[in-house]
């Protein structure tokens, strides 16, 4: 184990609840009263030109993600929401009073999100976001709720399991899976509960074993846990450095403590073989890429293909106006703008693969920005006929290294995007 008990016993978990990506703009009015008001700042000074307050839609986890849609102090959370260009920081408002508030700094900011590093000492409860001349916002209605958390182990050898068939129940436990399917640089990662049905606290040991071959490459262990509390698992689709390929299935495999199989590294290689069958079992499958098309669609031919008509480089996918795009692979927005053809457009360098991805005619400006990171399956826009478009579609575009109009070649999409066409894709994740 990697850290110290103390330091285990010092570090908190901060819990998202994922409430709806509801907008908030009705809630932000009066929503404030059981936490008194954050500072007002400036407000009220100048008079006429009080700038507009922020207003906070949704809290989501950035980064470091440890347990049940939650990460630790040190994790990285983003805010979303409207009016944030001026925020300067983000409280973490505990409960009722002020008491429990901590204040951290934002680390990034922009009009529509704010990132923050979770600090040391945050409580349950939402968050406000305050800066500049603006009153501060309302609390968040996504609620941060600390909780126990299941504590990474490394895989330091090799280290194998027996893969069984998936056992939702047991005496002693329940298990589920949020969603079937784990997108490489994912923005939902795989989330395992588990409920202990024991009549005593429970600690809990958890692997993730590559179904092909039985390899475990990921282990955690669990604080005990109550009778009837859940203990949450997240896997953000990771193996390493490795960047898949191909479709893969991984099974979350859980012990009771007492029961686990001894870790990796341990003397006896062949413990594992010996080890009990777990007690749960859930299987996920891991995607190198999304569909990028949340909604029905059918793809276009003759022109519409790539190399038809004058030189297309890109394969046509239409869908109704308004239909969700999402990222077919995370990564860093390298160009975003519009243009007299291609509408609204953006191309994203997509992670692990040297190729640049583009989507054209989008109904409005890409919601990233250039710079950012975007993540496999993250809402990028809307389908639309902005520019030379004849007809609601998605043209969607490859470039292999070193990129669009950088010196790359475009590449015939269709093959893949057929490949990443499965049912289960980002839409029905994302809902889950
Ligand atoms: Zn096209």
């Amino acid at each position: 184990m990697k850290k110290s008990v103390l330091r285990h016993e010092r570090t908190r978990t901060i819990t998202i609840g994922l409430a709806a990506l509801c907008a908030s703009a009705g809630a932000a009015a009066g929503a404030g009263s059981a936490h008194g008001q954050v500072k007002a700042g400036g407000a009220g000074a100048g008079g006429a030109t009080a700038a507009p307050a922020p207003a906070i839609s949704a809290v989501a986890c950035r980064s470091g993600c440890v347990a049940l849609d939650a990460v630790e102090p040190g994790a990285t959370l983003r805010v979303k929401g409207t009016n944030l260009g001026a925020v300067e920081e983000v409280v973490f408002l505990g409960g009722p009073g002020e008491a429990d508030d901590v204040a951290a700094r934002a680390t990034r900011v922009r009009g529509t999100s704010v990132d923050v590093v979770v600090p040391l000492g945050a409580a349950d409860g939402p968050l406000a976001v305050q800066g500049g001349d603006a009153p501060a916002s309302a609390p968040s209605r996504d609620q941060v709720r600390i909780g126990a958390a299941a504590e990474e182990e490394a895989v330091t050898g090799p280290s194998t399991a027996r893969v069984v068939a998936d056992t939702a129940a047991s005496a002693t436990l329940e298990a589920r899976v949020t969603s079937r399917t784990v997108y490489y640089a994912g923005a939902t990662p795989a989330t395992l509960r588990v409920r202990v049905k024991a009549p005593a606290p429970t600690a809990l040991s958890v692997a993730l074993v590559r179904v092909s071959d039985g390899a475990i490459v990921r282990r955690w262990s669990t604080p005990p846990v109550a009778p009837g509390a859940e203990q949450a698992v997240l896997w953000n689709g990771r193996v390493g450095r490795q960047v898949p390929s191909r479709r893969e299935r991984f099974q979350f495999q859980v012990w009771t403590a007492a029961a686990a199989p001894a870790a990796a590294g341990a003397p006896t290689a062949s413990a594992a073989q010996a080890a009990p069958a777990p007690e749960v079992a859930e299987t996920v499958e891991l995607r190198p890429y999304a569909f990028p098309i949340d909604g029905p669609h059918r793809y276009g031919e003759g022109a519409a293909r790539f190399g038809g008509g004058r030189g297309h480089e890109g394969q046509d996918v239409f869908a109704e106006c308004g239909t969700p795009i999402v990222a077919a692979r995370g990564g860093a927005v390298q160009f975003k703008g519009t243009h007299a053809r291609a509408g609204n457009y953006l191309v994203i360098d997509g992670d692990g693969t040297g190729r640049d991805f583009a989507y054209m005619h989008l109904q409005a400006p890409a919601l990233p920005d250039k710079g950012d990171r975007v993540e496999t399956g993250e809402v990028i826009g809307y389908v639309g006929d902005t520019g030379a478009a004849s007809g609601c579609h998605l043209h969607f575009e490859i470039w292999s290294a070193p990129g669009w109009y950088e010196g790359g070649r475009p590449i015939d999409p269709l093959p893949s995007l057929k490949s990443w066409d499965l049912p289960g894709s980002a839409s029905r994740a994302r809902g889950a």
